[in-house]
């Protein structure tokens, strides 16, 4: 197999499109009185919504319920399609850990009247990432813990075990209709415990004790 290249660490500027799983925790489809998918609830967030450490979350327009959700981010190593899910652990070439910011009152309109999702999660600073992970850093990605405190309270606590769709079926799933490309991302879904913030709230978030990222929600709106 081919070395993974060195552009890895660089996905966010490498990588074209970053691939969303919604409702992937039984626990969290629950708390939002949503049905349990019967396959992937896919969406898209560009890269233009990627954060790093030090630049802030900003509220969209006409947004007053902004929600942390943490994920585990999975970054394409090797790009392909129609992927096996036999295979498809190849394919990955690291990890991140994410937050998938939600405006949920954005959303919720959205789902009321049957719009696309666009605008309650894909704005600037929707995606804020940690560092890259080396994939052999994390050698059973389905089995990682993942917490979020904002303000320091714990508000999500779960585990990757959880998940409806495991990482392999996702990558399948997903290549049999996007062409995956070196440096794309795929966010796998967040563990109950959502909720808001605020203007000036101190999102924390960690992966296990592999790493932590820290992230504040600007004050100006
Ligand atoms: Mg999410």
């Amino acid at each position: 197999m081919a070395a993974p290249s060195k552009n890895l660490a660089k996905f966010r500027d490498v990588g074209k499109k970053i691939l969303a799983i919604g409702r992937n925790y039984k626990s969290h489809a629950a708390e939002l009185n949503n049905p349990i998918p019967k396959s992937p609830l896919v969406f898209i967030k560009p890269t233009t919504s990627y954060i790093t450490e030090g630049q802030r979350i900003k509220f969209p327009p006409g947004c007053n319920e902004l929600h942390h959700e943490v994920e585990l981010g999975v970054v394409i190593g090797k790009g392909g399609n129609n992927i096996s899910e036999a295979n498809a652990m190849e394919h990955v070439g690291g990890y991140v850990l994410a937050l998938d910011m939600t405006a949920r009152d954005l959303q919720d309109f959205a789902k009321k009247n049957g719009h696309p999702w666009a605008l309650a999660k894909s704005w600037d600073t929707s995606c804020p990432v940690s560092n890259f992970i080396e994939k052999n850093k994390i050698p059973d990605p389905s089995s990682l813990n993942l917490w979020l405190k904002v303000n320091g309270e714990m508000k999500q606590n779960g585990n990757t075990t959880d998940m409806i769709f495991p990482i392999p079926y996702l990558i399948s799933f997903l290549s049999n209709y996007f062409t995956l490309e070196e440096g794309d991302l795929l966010l796998t879904g967040t563990p109950s415990g959502v909720g808001p913030v605020k203007e000036g709230d101190e999102i924390q978030a960690g992966l296990g004790d592999i790493l932590s990222i820290t992230f504040s929600v600007s004050d100006d709106k």
